[in-house]
């Protein structure tokens, strides 16, 4: 009994002292309401937001405050397209053969931490070598300074397809890749693959549906999947409650990924009116990757830069994605924010938000596709991409109205990720 009197004595002085973080904002952006509101104090304790209260407020002697208030701030981005292992550059093809696991995950970190500092707290990672597992994890023991990452661990391909790891190997070095390695050719290697996903601790689902621009491969629109094989993944996914994503530039790949029960496609290049039609009926979602598209044909121009069948694709497909975009906006496809950082320097994803702003869509449209929307699709919609009581605090500021100067959001001055301070 007097050692259980001491422990609650000692349960209630912790409980006393537990020091909140008082945040005074000079403008919070209500992503939901679609408002900009003034002079306004976010309380958090822990890694969660207590409240928010009008004014500048203050608590006990023991709390600290942050003085936000010539900032604007909003809630931590997330971005529903990375590849965090990697950076694409014009030694990719020979890094293959010459980096091992623990130089791509020493170099991980470095991406994590850029891509964590561009104030995207969350990201979906869509498919690298596995290393993306141990980094989240890394993340999440609080190890390595870096965004909530939800990964793919390794994508699902067909043989040759755009994410067969073997592709464009010499003979001696291809193989025969199989479900293990992400590589399926019937419905029942696509049931295998994603269980063997969900045995390596994959959180999502990933296929590439079509051709694609990095892989040496002749196109990047063919499509690669049957409609069984992707039926069998997206059903298998469910039962593991695994989020499903489909890589697709060719509009027949698309439609195929929309009637086999993918949830949000990638890129989405070649999509034809019908196509955007069929993912308002769906209710599947675009993920337009803009920033990425613009990147490979800026870099298609650089002789050398890509083997030559990938200059050309990365000549044609790239410039395509923000038109079709701009068409999808305005029909009315669900849309989620997602860059493919890696395919382009990390820490650029915010740069997606001026693409999606310069063709027709409002900034506070873009702000929620990069916040609530990518939440709700995450299934965290009851903690993630709103500043709320009850949610985790991940919390940003910029100097600038995004509404004045959407190019404000590419220079992150603050992150708050679960309640602890990152700086720069
Ligand atoms: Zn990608």
């Amino acid at each position: 009994m007097k050692n259980l009197l001491l422990f609650l004595s000692l349960f209630s002085v912790l409980i006393l002292s537990a020091q909140n973080t008082y945040l005074q904002c000079g403008h919070i952006v209500d992503i939901a309401s679609g408002k900009t509101l003034s002079e306004k104090t976010i309380i958090v304790s822990g890694n969660r937001i207590e409240r928010i209260a009008d004014g500048y407020i203050k608590g006990a002697k023991t709390d600290s405050i942050i003085d936000l208030k010539n900032m604007t701030v909003l809630p931590g981005f997330i971005d529903m397209h990375v590849h965090i292992e990697s950076e694409s550059g014009p030694n990719s093809y020979l890094n293959r053969f010459t980096e091992n696991e623990a130089d791509i995950a020493f170099n991980s970190t470095v991406f994590a931490k850029r891509t964590l500092m561009a104030g995207f707290t969350t990201v979906r990672d869509l498919g690298g070598t596995g290393v993306n597992i141990a980094l989240r994890n890394a993340v999440d023991n609080g190890l390595v300074p870096g965004p909530r990452i939800f990964t793919a661990g390794k994508s699902i391909a067909t043989t040759g397809g755009h994410a067969d790891p073997s592709n464009g190997m010499r003979k001696d070095l291809m193989g025969d890749p199989g479900p293990k390695e992400g590589v399926v050719n019937s419905p029942e290697d696509g049931k295998k693959a994603v269980r063997q996903r969900y045995k390596d601790g994959a959180d999502v689902i990933k296929i590439t549906a079509t051709g694609g621009v990095l892989s040496v491969a002749k196109s990047g629109q063919n499509p690669q999947f049957t409609i069984e094989e992707i039926k069998a993944i997206t059903e298998t996914a469910k039962h593991y409650g695994m989020l499903t994503a489909a890589h697709a530039h060719g509009d027949e790949g698309m439609q195929r990924a929309i009637l086999g029960g993918i949830k949000t496609i990638e890129h989405g290049t070649m999509m034809s009116d019908e196509t955007m039609e069929m993912m308002i009926k769906y209710n599947a979602y675009l993920v337009p990757t803009i920033t990425a598209g613009k990147q490979v044909a800026e870099k298609a121009k650089i002789e050398g830069y890509f083997p030559p069948v990938v200059a050309k694709k990365a000549a044609e497909i790239g410039p395509m994605i923000q038109d079709m975009f701009k068409r999808a906006y305005k029909k009315g496809v669900p849309i989620a924010f997602g860059t493919d950082a890696g395919v382009f320097p990390h820490g650029l994803n915010g740069k997606e938000f001026g693409y999606m702003v310069e063709v027709g869509m409002p900034v506070m449209e873009a702000l929620k596709s990069a916040t609530i929307t990518g939440a709700e699709l995450l299934g965290k919609s009851d903690e993630l991409g709103q500043l709320k009581a009850g949610f985790l605090a991940d919390i940003i500021a910029v100097e600038e109205n995004p509404e004045e100067n959407v190019a404000t959001l590419e220079n992150v001055v603050f992150v708050m990720k679960d309640g602890v301070v990152y700086q720069k």
